[in-house]
């Protein structure tokens, strides 16, 4: 059997007790991981672990649950954006914690979608929760679609949003997780396979009783593989094709 590359496309490697080890697992087990942040204070220690690696990249964010408190740090996230090719976490999260911080989030991510496009060749994890409306507006008037490339992180959309998403050039990536919900698997199963790639979201979702890790992005690809009726292989093969896809065309 020959070991299979996976794909984990939104990880907080920086949350787990030994972020070098994080670093070093994604290296040995051959995952290629995105390395995301919640403020860019975060940056400079993973853009420098990541550095070295063949599979692990990393992400300058500005977390929305985050910008209540650190909404002064965009100008921070502003200085590193020329180092930084990935970008996020960002978006938006109207759920009940964070509601009252949204007109702060949109002026954030407004802020941050527009300094993509001038800056053009970024790819961006987008966190929607409850937001999927406003995110996909602020995307439509800020970031067109060749100034930058947007992966929805988590997106629990309804199958119409999912095409509008679609038809704003959005990608998807998805988590083990996300399979729980009858309505979710049913709008997974119906995008395209050309813009689905996987993910774990660790530490923040959990395998049995421990956080999941980069590897485990191999449960996403099973859930894939048996809501859209093919082969974990078919789906493995698929996932590549399309990271590197979505990491050329902006090269
Ligand atoms: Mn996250």
């Amino acid at each position: 059997m020959t070991a299979r590359r996976l794909v984990d496309f939104h990880c907080h490697l920086d949350l787990y007790p030994d972020h070098a080890e994080a670093f070093a697992a994604c290296e040995r087990e051959e995952v290629f991981t995105l390395a995301v942040t919640t403020t860019p204070r975060a940056w400079p220690r993973n853009q420098t672990l990541a550095a070295p690696t063949t599979h692990v990249r990393a992400a300058l964010g500005l977390h929305p649950q985050l910008v209540a408190q650190y909404q002064h740090e965009v100008e921070l996230w502003d200085q590193y954006l020329p180092q930084a090719r990935y970008i996020g976490e960002v978006g938006l999260d109207a759920g009940p914690k964070y509601f009252r911080s949204l007109p702060a989030q949109k002026a954030v991510f407004e802020h941050i979608l527009r300094a993509c496009a001038r800056a053009g060749g970024k790819i961006l994890t987008v966190h929607s929760v409850r937001a999927i409306t406003p995110v996909l507006d602020l995307l439509e008037a800020h970031l067109p679609s060749q100034r930058g490339r947007v992966v929805l992180h988590w997106f629990t959309g309804t199958r119409a949003e999912a095409r509008r998403a679609v038809d704003l050039g959005c990608w998807f990536s998805v988590n083990a997780e996300m399979f729980r919900n009858d309505r979710h698997q049913k709008m997974i199963a119906a995008l395209p396979a050309d813009r689905i790639l996987t993910e774990t979201d660790g530490p923040f979702t959990a395998v049995g009783d421990r956080p999941a890790r980069p590897a485990d992005a191999a449960l996403a690809l099973q859930h894939l593989a048996s809501a859209r009726g093919t082969t974990v292989d078919i789906m493995s093969k698929m996932v590549l094709s399309n990271l590197r896809t979505l990491t050329d065309a902006v090269e």
